[in-house]
């Protein structure tokens, strides 16, 4: 079978190489495509070597970016990240990811001095040998090395020994489509999800948003969330701050459901036949309670909005169906929701921006709330799942004896550790160091290089991800202040002088975000619009009506229309009261691009709102005249 595996994956990484050689792509899904096909169990395979588990991050939009955000405060923790490229988040992209890891880690074990050393130290299976050579995190020590190290090496390792590399190989990170989680997350059972929002988009594809979500709470529901799993959640979007409930353990946010809606009555505490309510340490010092869901969300009510834009999309209960009223509006449909009907109500979530500073397409500001201080200063192991991240000093606000964070399942031993001292030298940045009204979490300000309301809930989200996998606050802030923007997210190319900016704008609320951005811009915006109705960018391109485009036409310098569809935006842009005097249509991209290079000043700056395939022919086009390089040369 092993032999299988390995002719599989030989097969399947020749495939991508020759996608790449060939200029077919960047080879990012191909090989987990062909793997999946010639092996079927090879993404349970591959992902059982990753000892830190699989994090999988959904969402309408935003994934992309924060992933990245996630990832680097993992890596800024000294973790070992795997993760897909951009765009590649079916199971061929993950699996792909996978393989990927897999041969990197096979050539450095078979050649170099590192594995005739071990060859030479050690003897008994493979699988032994890894073991004793690698440290925590599946790679020699790292600089971030702590006052702790000592103490988490000589902990139990509470390795499952069913799974020999447990202890090492890192932590996943992978982005993945809303409809393919649910089968992912079969295959691979998840350490943690994200769940960020819910938007429309490609309804041809999809169906409605209803369908989505449903499938997103049968997955809550189901077994393929283990009892370690951790659900982090948008707690300001109706469709998911109600899928914590649904989990098939002691209710979390019980008290914000109304009595006898259907999840209350699902939930009951005494069923014998219910798991044992399972709360990671991690969690419970930021406020979380069973089963494992951590809310986030944005608290600042000056960044509001006075009513829903034309692109909302859940307004209405999940509960009794009746119109949702909302406090506060802040991307599309979410904000501070609550039904005047059966009292189902945005639940207060764990950790929050409280403050949110945004300056252009390029910075923003959080002041984010219900921080653990404590994170990561006990010197656990928080890369190998097995972590007992404690609250040294007691202060969590619950008893709870039960404070394992073990995502294989075993019986923590090492709950109760109050002799692990604190060091007060690695406590986070605080402001204030407040608790909040839980007597939990401090606040951090975090800045990020991205840009714009929505940027503010793709870094609240990774905040919040971060904070349940344990990554100490300054790190987490440390991690934030290093990303740069995901290729085509406000992405900068320098050309002919000008300053071309791409920002993706695929679907309505992520279009209107984008806008709402370029408004803050200085000076009359040079705009090259592309739209595209290919399958990956969904067939029907009707979504442009429900984009706000109108607050543009004041501040419009030059307007270039183009893609597939570039006389639907026209017709769009005409309807909507832009003068056809003002703007452009050209149906080859490449001149566009000239025509719209052009009509912007030397030093001035193009945005350019592309749909998916959009960008990707955009940036073909940018990268044939040796403006930037290929996306799947990113990490
Ligand atoms: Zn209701």
């Amino acid at each position: 079978m092993r032999c299988v595996g390995r002719l599989a994956e030989l097969i399947a990484a020749s495939a991508g190489a020759l996608s790449r050689a060939t200029g077919r792509g960047g080879g990012t899904s191909l090989p987990g495509m062909v793997l999946n096909r010639l092996e079927p169990g090879a993404l349970a395979r591959l992902g059982g070597g990753l000892g830190g588990g699989a994090v999988y991050i959904s969402a309408t939009n935003g994934k992309t970016t924060t992933a990245r955000l996630l990832s680097a405060c993992l890596r800024a923790d000294g973790r070992v990240v795997t993760a897909n490229a951009a765009g590649a988040n079916l199971a061929s992209g993950v699996t792909a990811a996978l393989l990927a890891r897999e041969r990197s880690k096979r050539t450095q074990r078979d050649s170099g001095w590192t594995g005739r050393w071990r060859r030479g130290r050690t003897s008994g299976p493979s699988w032994l040998r890894r073991r004793g050579a690698a440290n925590d995190h599946g790679h020699p020590e790292s600089p971030r090395t702590t006052s702790g190290r000592a103490h988490r090496a000589s902990r139990g390792t509470g390795a499952d020994p069913g799974r020999p590399e447990s202890r090492c190989g890192g932590i996943g990170v992978f982005e993945v489509d809303e409809a393919a989680l649910a089968p992912i997350a079969g295959a691979l059972q998840p350490r943690a999800v994200l769940l960020m929002n819910l938007f429309r988009d490609q309804l041809d594809r999809y169906g409605e948003l209803e369908t989505i979500a449903e499938r997103w709470g049968e997955l809550a529901r189901s077994r393929s969330l283990g009892p370690a799993t951790t659900l982090v959640l948008n707690a300001d979007d109706p469709a998911l701050a109600r899928l914590g409930s649904l989990r098939n353990t002691e209710p979390m946010f019980q008290p914000y459901w109304p009595k006898g809606a259907p999840e209350a009555a699902e939930m009951d505490p005494l069923d014998p036949t219910a798991r044992r309510p399972f709360l990671p340490p991690a969690l419970e010092r930021i406020g979380a309670n069973p089963p494992n869901v951590v809310l986030f969300g944005i608290d600042d009510p000056a960044v509001g909005r006075p009513d829903l834009p034309h692109a909302a999309d859940t307004v209405r209960c999940g509960n009794c169906g009746n119109p949702l009223s909302h406090d506060l509006v802040t991307v599309g449909h979410l904000g501070h929701w609550r039904c005047e009907s059966c009292g189902l109500q945005r639940p207060r979530p764990h950790i929050s921006a409280r403050r949110v500073q945004l300056d252009g397409l390029d910075r923003l500001t959080l002041t984010i709330g219900g921080l653990d201080p404590t994170n990561g200063t006990d010197g656990t192991d928080r890369a190998g799942g097995t972590s007992g991240i404690d609250r040294p000093d007691g202060t969590s606000g619950t008893d709870r004896a039960d404070r394992t964070d073990r995502t294989d399942g075993t019986d923590g031993t090492d709950g109760t550790d109050g002799a692990v001292e604190v060091d007060e030298s690695a406590r986070p940045h605080a402001i204030g160091e407040a608790l909040d009204a839980n007597g939990a979490g401090i606040e951090i300000e975090v800045t990020a290089a991205l840009g714009g309301l929505h940027n503010a809930y793709n870094v609240t989200a990774a905040v919040a991800a971060a904070a349940a996998l344990g990554v100490p606050p300054e790190t987490i802030r440390a991690g934030i202040a290093g990303v740069q923007a995901a290729f085509g997210r406000a992405e900068q190319v320098s050309l002919e002088g000008r300053t071309l900016r791409l920002l993706l704008a695929k679907n309505p609320t992520g279009a209107n975000e984008n806008i709402r951005c370029l408004l803050d811009e200085p000076g009359p915006l040079n705009l090259l619009v592309v739209l595209n109705d290919r399958t990956a960018d969904g067939r029907d391109p009707s979504w442009i009506w429900d984009v706000d485009y109108e607050p543009l036409w004041d501040r419009a310098g030059s307007v270039t229309l183009a893609g597939d569809r570039c006389w639907e935006l026209a017709l769009r842009f005409s309807y909507g009261g832009l003068d056809p005097a003002r703007f452009e249509v050209r149906e080859s991209l490449p001149e566009a691009l000239d025509h719209a290079v052009a009509a912007t000043p030397t030093g001035g700056v193009l945005y350019a709102l592309p749909t998916y395939t959009a960008l990707l022919d955009l940036r073909a086009e940018l990268v044939g005249r040796g403006a930037t390089h290929d996306f799947w040369h990113e990490s």
